[in-house]
């Protein structure tokens, strides 16, 4: 049965399959949203609208951005010879926030999950292989291993320490003190700064 009108169910539905939002939340954000003022709606809707036009992934190292080029990518006081590999665009922003770090990096948008049969062609890993070859590129010196320490995250530095071992590229791996199963961003920055500092060779 229908107990609300079909706009309000509409939206309860749609707000129902982000991530995270079940159906009594997606009912108290629909209803939150519907006695907001009509600007601050129209000024949300705009905000998604925009965002989801305008932020892409950089061409180079598949971060979300909103140019083609990151700003990281583009800035030439980085090191384009080293590149961090990471899950998310949030695990790169956990490093930016150590300061520690003026390499570069590749934003893999996932890792591969062997039990649920997702590949490396659902993830950001054929932009890797190809930035590594190409000839314009800065020769790269260092790829560093940074996805989680979870299970899909440690199947993922494996498969890619794999595919780059006959290139002439020294392969490290985040050092342990980033806990087993610990979520990148939640991480304090001096941990994160250990575990770079402390990378091995794989
Ligand atoms: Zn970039």
């Amino acid at each position: 049965m229908n107990y609300y009108s079909t706009q309000v169910t509409n939206l309860i539905e749609e707000l129902r399959h982000l991530p995270g939002i079940g159906s009594k939340t997606a009912q108290r954000l629909a209803f939150h949203i519907i006695n907001m003022p009509e600007d601050h709606v129209n000024h949300l809707a705009e905000v998604i609208v925009s965002a989801r036009k305008n932020i892409r992934y950089c061409k180079y190292c598949c971060t979300l951005t909103d140019t083609e080029v990151c700003p990281i990518c583009a800035s030439e006081k980085r090191d384009h010879s080293t590149i961090m590999v990471v899950e998310h665009t949030k695990d790169l922003a956990a490093y930016e926030r150590t300061g520690q770090y003026d390499g570069v990096y590749h934003v893999l948008q996932g890792t591969l999950v062997p039990s649920l049969g997702k590949g490396p062609e659902d993830i950001r890993f054929k932009e890797l292989m190809d930035r590594l070859d190409h000839p314009d590129h800065t020769p790269v010196k260092e790829l560093i291993l940074a996805t989680n320490s979870s299970l899909d995250g440690e199947a993922t530095a494996m498969y890619i320490a794999k595919k780059v071992k006959s290139r002439n590229i020294k392969v490290t791996r985040i050092a342990s003190g980033v806990p087993i199963g610990g979520e990148l961003e939640y991480i304090d920055e001096v941990t994160l700064s250990r575990a770079l500092d402390g990378r091995i060779e794989l």
